[in-house]
């Protein structure tokens, strides 16, 4: 070996023989190809010919990589670019995690997003444009509507709460995490049982009492050894508070700061780490037992 002589050739192709055997993988010689460096091309195409396989020329392209060119160019590098372009353009977004998602939407130039959202609400219709009153699209405006709409209780505290939520100062992770709570988005083991992943009764207990039905109720406010832990809390801030018994309740406790002892932006941080921290601990229960 090492020399480019014929009897080297049949010493490759008994070895790949002996590879066959063993392996008991095939070398199709029809479909390979042969390369050489530092040999007379007429000598490769014997040697080709010999093998049973194509001649074939540096440089080549093998799973996408251009092989035998020199990558200090910038030319050998623009298929490469190219088809990492052409696999990002159909990049599927739901394949990121939501931190993920929000990252990228964070990161996009702030003109292109104004354009993709003036463009998304955008109908052309051929009728002349008209006033619509979306509450109410049947019958029209009303004084009744307009005052549920502006004191709906639910819609103020959610965007009340959601600016909180998505303060910068909280970590990305406890963020998602907080937007999934208040919208019921966990994939807590009632939720899973609900969409048909946990078909028996028993897989929906809770992990850390094993008493009750897991739902976001009963995991972040109900359960005795959870209350225990947010009274532990309260204690360590000095605080004497009476539990609330739902998730809504909780939060909206921790929405408002208490005078004098923690002001409103820490207190609700300390509801989204306290339930990011149970959440983290129910998983760790179920997942590493
Ligand atoms: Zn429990």
């Amino acid at each position: 070996m090492g020399k480019a002589e014929p009897g080297n050739i049949k010493a490759v192709k008994g070895i790949l023989r002996w590879f066959e055997l063993i392996s008991g993988l095939k070398t199709n010689f029809n479909k390979s190809v042969l390369y050489s460096c530092c040999v007379s091309e007429e000598w490769r195409r014997m040697a080709a010919a010999n093998l049973n396989c194509k001649s074939g020329e540096f440089p080549f392209t093998y799973l996408g990589m251009p092989i035998g060119d020199s990558m200090c160019r910038r030319k050998p590098w623009i298929p490469v670019i190219d088809n990492f372009n052409k696999k990002l353009a159909v990049w599927k977004a739901k394949s990121l995690s939501i931190g993920g998602r929000l990252t990228l939407l964070r990161e996009k130039n702030e003109e292109q997003r104004l354009k993709e959202v003036l463009m998304s609400e955008i109908v052309l219709s051929s009728q002349p444009d008209q006033w619509s009153w979306n509450v109410d699209a049947a019958n029209g405006y009303s004084v009744g509507k307009a005052y549920s709409m502006m004191v709906g209780q639910s819609r103020i505290l959610e965007a009340r709460i959601c600016k909180k939520i998505w303060n910068k100062l909280n970590p990305t992770k406890v963020s998602c995490f907080g937007w999934r709570l208040l919208l019921n988005g966990l994939p807590t083991k009632s939720n899973l049982q609900k969409r048909g992943i946990l078909l028996e009764e028993e897989e929906s207990i809770c992990s850390v009492c094993r008493r009750n039905v897991e739902d976001e109720n009963h995991l972040f406010a109900q359960c005795n050894k959870i209350q225990e832990l947010w009274m532990r809390c309260y204690k360590w801030w000095g605080i004497s508070i009476s539990l609330p018994n739902s998730i809504s309740l909780l939060c909206e406790a921790h929405s408002q700061g208490i005078k004098k002892v923690v002001s409103a932006d820490v207190w609700f941080f300390i509801f989204l780490v306290v339930t990011w921290s149970i959440w983290y601990t129910r998983n760790k229960i179920i997942h590493n037992s």
